[in-house]
């Protein structure tokens, strides 16, 4: 995996920029010695160590004021993000060159579906012209969904934001989700009530997401159900650029008092299980990226809820449709 840099160092001369700060994902961290020398050529370079996992995260805000631009490797902008300082994003697109089987999708025809709408996550962004080439070649008719302004590129999906299957949800008999690993494909199968699959292209083969997914809400309502005697609940607002969303943490701690129970208002910047523990909680309410109550609930000795997930358990759509936590836009910080 690597990214090219030089349009990175053009716009960063074009904006006067002497001091960066480099934000590299895990996957990128092994060659930080390469980038490190090859931006240190022509600008000071401070290396955030710090974990992130998407443009919504722009590192430790003590230095944003001690750098001129941040650039970010592996991601895409999230265009209606206010970022406080210049960040300059150097998307990952893999380029492998992958011939796609059509026989691949006969599954598809075998179960009825002809109108198919086409996602990705932004590393197979470039795939997918191929894709909807070798679909609409076996007769399928494929749209790709228009994003809302959190997303940069059409079909283009996030683990926050699916707006690019619903703009097509009416259209589509199901979806086609280029990506690898199920992430993606379980998140886009939770926010649509239409069959996903996911196109590994790594492995050249299609995979249903319905009995993975089917899985993970069992799992996950066991672990939501624990919260419905909780009293004491901390609603948490994440400090970073694209999860601030104090305005809905505020309604639930309102609602929530309403309801007769206590609440807090808590700000962080990483979410940490003693924290919530020390402050004797018996749940939480994160506003932060739905991945952290999600994939990460196994940290958490309490039940932690994301806000559609509060509503179904308390609100008035108590007992409905499991309904994905998304984010379409955040406050300003
Ligand atoms: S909020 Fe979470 S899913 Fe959304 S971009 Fe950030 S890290 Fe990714």
């Amino acid at each position: 995996m690597q990214v090219n840099t030089n349009e990175a160092v053009k716009r960063l001369r074009e904006l006067g920029a002497r001091k960066i700060l480099l934000q590299l994902p895990d996957g990128l961290k092994p060659d930080v010695f390469r980038y490190f020398t090859e931006f240190s050529r022509e600008f000071s370079v401070i290396v955030s160590s710090d974990p992130f996992y998407g443009a919504c995260d722009i590192g430790n805000q003590e230095v944003y004021g001690k750098v001129d631009a941040i650039v970010q490797l592996g991601h895409s902008v999230i265009p209606n993000i206010e970022y406080p300082l210049p960040v300059i994003f150097v998307e990952y697109r893999s380029e492998a060159r992958v011939e796609i089987d059509p026989h691949v999708f006969d599954v598809l025809a075998r179960s009825g579906y002809n109108r198919i709408g086409l996602l990705a996550s932004i590393q197979y962004m470039d795939h997918m012209e191929m894709v909807r080439q070798v679909l609409a070649a076996s007769g399928y008719q494929v749209q790709v969904g228009r994003q809302d302004s959190r997303m940069a590129y059409p079909g283009q999906i996030l683990g926050c934001n699916f707006s690019a299957a619903h703009s097509i949800s009416a259209w589509a008999d199901c979806y086609v989700v280029v990506s690898t690993g199920k992430f993606h494909g379980i998140g886009a199968q939770l926010a649509s009530d239409k069959p996903v699959y996911i196109l590994d292209l790594n492995f050249r083969r299609l995979v249903p997401m319905k009995d993975e997914t089917d899985m993970f809400l069992r799992r996950r309502y066991a672990r939501i159900s624990r919260a419905t005697g909780a009293h004491k609940f901390c609603v948490v607002v994440d400090t970073k650029v694209g999860q601030y969303r104090m305005k809905l943490a505020s309604h639930i701690v309102k609602q929530v008092t309403e309801m007769g129970h206590e609440a807090v208002l808590v700000t962080a910047n990483d979410a940490r299980p003693s924290d919530y523990e020390n402050m004797r909680c018996d749940a939480v309410i994160f506003t932060g990226c739905p991945r952290v109550p999600i994939d990460e609930e196994d940290r958490f000795p309490m039940p932690v809820l994301t806000p559609p997930e509060f509503q179904s358990l308390f609100g008035s759509h108590a007992g409905g449709r499991y309904v994905m936590d998304e984010i379409v836009a955040v406050d300003r910080l």
